[in-house]
């Protein structure tokens, strides 16, 4: 009878053990599969401010999250060397030398300098970097800027134009020609760091990353969907007449730089009148412009920065002359609300707004 109990006590503890055993096989089997399957792919978000303006990525894969820290790393850089603002950048040393002495530059900073001013003479001189007394005179994105006088203008004015500019392609050297000229590189430095961003996510091989650099963007790769696919980045063009989260189209387009500029981003109010950050160095005063805002896509991201920035000053009728461009392709939303878009953007871009009609 005892013996009939502690066999079934035997049994019953065997039987226990070998469900405790089972269990913890399924544990540990389920602890190494956990370990064998491949990670999730993930997506790693980055939020900061540089050059002014707010940078938001995203990028995905494994180790993707460390390109988020490289990136910002690189803005900075380029936030030191080119800001208008700070004495020790490349146009910090150039104007405080004005009138005194030329400066000589690094081959690659020289080459940034040569290809902005080739862009400005282009330009007939619409597109200015020599814009810099009129830019700080204005100080838009200040703390409380304000209609500067008449006669304030035309003095700023007096210190705008290139030809107050001397470059010495042999020996790399810049000079102003007197006290009060100053060079301003707000309007190409971030498509520039766009495409330099690029460049860092394409060589890293990461499996998707997007950069935004206050209205200037870049994306490569794919993103993961939650059913285990994967997509295109999908890019939302802001719309210059609804708050900072409308979108008036989306545009679906990897290794290119898209920059845009506008009048609805940074400006200031007086007496019910706006006035944008983009300034006429025919006038002194805020652009006078028919176009709400202007993207441009390409390859080159400076070049890019510097035609959206003339392209929306220019107005409608030299955006239509530069629609079927080889190097670059142009979206526009006119004071009519109509889309002016390259054709070879067709199947990329898609109006989403019902504000807006499609004009080309
Ligand atoms: P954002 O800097 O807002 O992206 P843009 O690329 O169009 O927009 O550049 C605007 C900046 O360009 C201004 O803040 C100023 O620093 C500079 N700028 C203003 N007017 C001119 C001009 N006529 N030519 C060249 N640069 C300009
Ligand atoms: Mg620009």
């Amino acid at each position: 009878m005892v013996i009939k109990a502690l066999r079934i006590v035997l049994a019953l503890a065997a039987a226990a053990a070998a469900c405790v055993l089972f269990w913890m096989l399924v544990q540990k089997k389920q602890q190494q599969a956990a370990v064998s399957i491949p990670e999730p792919e993930i997506i790693y978000t980055g939020e900061d401010f540089i050059m002014d303006t707010y940078v938001s990525q995203k990028t995905c894969g494994e180790g993707a999250d460390q390109l988020i820290p490289q990136a910002a790393a690189l803005l900075e850089e380029l936030e030191k060397e080119w800001s208008a603002w700070s004495a020790d950048s490349v146009p910090g040393r150039i104007n405080a030398m004005a009138g005194v002495s030329p400066v000589t530059l690094e081959p690659a900073e020289y080459d940034i300098l040569r290809q902005v001013m080739d862009f400005s003479t282009e330009t007939g001189g619409v597109f200015d970097p020599t814009i810099g007394p009129l830019v700080k005179l204005w100080d838009i994105g200040g703390e409380s800027p304000s209609v500067p006088s008449a006669d304030q203008i035309s003095t700023a004015l007096s210190y705008v134009g290139m030809e107050n500019v001397t470059m010495d392609d042999e020996n790399l050297t810049v000079y102003l020609d007197r006290p009060g000229v100053a060079l301003d590189f707000g309007a190409s430095i971030k498509g520039y760091g766009v495409e330099q961003v690029l460049k860092l996510y394409q060589e890293s091989g990461v499996q998707g990353a997007l950069i935004s650099l206050g209205g200037n963007v870049a994306a490569t790769g794919q993103k993961p969907t939650e059913d285990g696919g994967t997509e295109d980045f999908v890019i939302g063009l802001r719309d210059p007449l609804g708050s900072a989260t409308d979108y008036y189209g989306t545009l679906v387009m990897n290794d290119k730089v898209i920059c845009t500029s506008g009048g609805y981003e940074r400006y200031f109010e007086q007496d019910g009148k706006r006035y944008h950050h983009i300034l006429d160095p025919a006038t002194g005063y805020p652009a006078e412009t028919d176009l709400l805002a202007v993207t441009v896509i390409g390859e080159d991201g400076l070049r890019c920065d510097c035609l959206s920035t003339w392209l929306f000053m220019s107005g409608l009728d030299t955006v239509k002359e530069h629609l079927e461009e080889q190097d670059y392709a142009v979206i526009a939303v006119d004071n009519q609300n109509r889309i002016w878009c390259s054709s070879s953007l067709k199947d990329a871009f898609a109006l989403t707004s019902d504000r807006y009609t499609l004009a080309s």
